[in-house]
């Protein structure tokens, strides 16, 4: 027998290290709660990855096994377990990030001095994080010219499912683990808790139910969901993803953060898109001698490359694990941030006064989520407009986020407070106004997550900084004014960029 440790991810198809184990005999898939890990998590994380295990252990139940659930530090947890459950093997897939490494190093020397065999499996992203590098042996910072490399990359196949006489019996488990006078009936020497199929709730782990409705998990909801997206959405997804109200992205980042579909199948599942695209090009005459920049290859790539987004992002922090807490790019005399922290409570309830920025707060905290274009314009505002630092956003992001993902979280706030690799560039700022009337010019959006705005005119929503205080009021009452004037802290903004880079703030 051996265990296949499951961590990022929380699904039996498409997963290569627990299909090599399943190839060579029988296979039990345990999880741990790792107190360590569990200190960096939130109650929308762990609502979010109870779910996902949930639907993963019924995933086992369904093929006659179970998943094994035990709670303490895997460097001790796992070799316990493994002597209980007889098992000669521990495997599993790589985590890229550097507290993970750390951890896995931990866990391999304690299973080497156990004298139980252990392996790890690439599995998280389609290309290794050192696999794509330049052609003087540098990884990329570059997105343009990884993707030129990622796209002409051969991918592997989704690795087999293991067939159900390839997992441990769901009674023999339950008799080594869960028996009155199993080895391990109350929890092992090093084992606070373990039980075959048994979850927590929340608050066993010191976390609280979230308000926000983290939204469904598992695989069998991330393939309807990709699925239903690949079916008609792609096809649309370059011209409509910057809208809000449109809902023409494809809600995979939760489940690709917990690995809840894997990126073969996912990336397998964007070919078969693509050979529809080339179809309906050489219907319609789009890709016959049109323009290459538009139409429904266009936009299956346009997806494609956000997967690359994931994986570049991915190899950023690999080879970069510092970023999590600096600055990537260094600015020669450190920027000045100005942290007022009443205008960071103000961005955090949704209270600027900005409609879109609010709009995208208030969506955050009600769904665990935020659309890609307003985190984009939330992110500016935090950065350029209140001049606070990144930082501040990304830990709270990380703590609302269903998928925060610490590469592309970290990556996202980089980029839009222009320390990031490949980041806008420092003079480049949104304004949140203009940004709004473009993605969102019905105010669809705005109003869905505003409801002090309801029934205002979108004109009048599109210019709400520069009504009069008696316009606003007769408006929207409930409505705040603006915290700050766009203008003023975009000059703001530029002068101590510029004070950061060493140049003088007037020229
Ligand atoms: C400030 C900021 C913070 C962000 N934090 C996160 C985060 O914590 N977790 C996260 O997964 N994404 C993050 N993103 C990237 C992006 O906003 C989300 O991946 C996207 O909105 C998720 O919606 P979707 O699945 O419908 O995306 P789609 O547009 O359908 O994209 C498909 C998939 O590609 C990946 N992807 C898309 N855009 C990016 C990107 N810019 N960078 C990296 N991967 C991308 C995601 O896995 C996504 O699910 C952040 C972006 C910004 C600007």
């Amino acid at each position: 027998m051996e265990l296949f440790w499951h961590r990022r991810d929380l699904r039996a198809a498409d997963n290569v290290g627990l299909a090599t184990a399943a190839d060579r005999g029988e296979v039990a898939g345990v999880f741990v709660f790792d107190d360590d890990v569990l200190a960096h998590a939130s109650d929308v994380r762990v609502r979010r990855l109870l779910d996902g295990l949930a639907a993963l252990r019924d995933d086992y139940r369904d093929r006659g096994s179970d998943l094994v659930v035990a709670r303490g530090d895997p460097e001790t947890v796992l070799p316990e377990l493994a002597d209980a459950l007889d098992a000669d093997r521990v495997v599993w897939n790589r985590d890229y990030s550097g507290v993970a490494r750390e951890r896995d190093a931990e866990v391999r020397k304690a299973l080497n001095e156990a004298g139980i065999e252990r392996e790890a499996h690439h599995d998280a992203v389609l290309h290794t994080p050192d696999s794509i590098r330049t052609n003087a042996g540098d990884p990329y910072s570059v997105y343009t010219y990884y993707w030129r490399k990622w796209t002409d990359r051969q991918t592997d196949p989704p690795a087999p499912t293991p067939e159900e006489t390839d997992l441990a019996d769901a009674n023999a488990l339950a008799a080594a683990v869960g028996a009155d006078d199993g080895a391990l009936a109350d929890g092992g020497a090093a084992i606070d808790r373990v039980t075959v199929g048994d979850l927590p709730a929340p608050a066993d782990l010191g976390f609280a139910e979230p308000d926000a409705d983290v939204g469904p998990a598992g695989t069998a909801a991330a393939r309807e969901r990709l699925d239903d997206f690949l079916s008609e959405a792609v096809f649309g997804y370059d011209a409509e993803r910057d809208y809000p109200a449109r809902e023409a992205t494809s809600r995979m980042s939760a489940f690709l953060k917990y690995g809840e579909i894997g990126v073969r199948e996912a990336y397998e599942a964007t070919k078969e898109a693509m050979a529809v695209a080339e179809e309906r090009a050489g219907e319609s005459g789009d890709g016959d001698g049109t323009d290459d920049d538009e139409g429904p290859v266009a936009a299956v790539e346009e997806f494609q490359q956000q997967l690359a987004w994931r994986e570049f992002y991915t190899q950023v922090l690999y080879h970069n694990p510092e970023v999590v807490s600096e600055n990537y790019k260094e600015y020669e005399e450190g920027i000045e941030w100005r942290d007022d922290p009443e205008e960071i409570a103000a961005w955090k309830r949704g209270e600027t006064g900005y409609p879109i920025v609010d709009a995208g707060m208030r969506q955050l905290r009600e769904e665990a989520f935020m659309h890609n274009r307003v985190r984009m314009i939330v992110a500016s505002f935090l950065t350029k407009d209140l001049l606070a630092d990144w930082r501040h956003g990304y830990d709270h992001f990380r703590e609302r986020l269903a998928d925060h993902d610490t590469a592309n979280d970290n990556g996202g706030w980089q980029w839009a407070a222009s320390t990031g690799t490949d980041a806008q560039p420092y003079f480049r700022i949104f304004n949140p106004m203009t940004q709004g009337e473009r993605y969102d010019p019905d105010a669809e959006y705005i109003t869905e997550y505003v409801p002090e705005l309801r029934g205002v005119d979108a004109d009048l929503i599109h210019e709400w900084n520069e009504l009069s205080p008696t316009q606003r009021a007769n408006a929207a009452p409930e409505y705040p004014s603006p915290i700050v004037d766009h203008s003023e802290r975009r000059e703001d903004a530029l002068a101590m960029y510029k004070r950061a880079r060493g140049e003088d703030p007037d020229e």
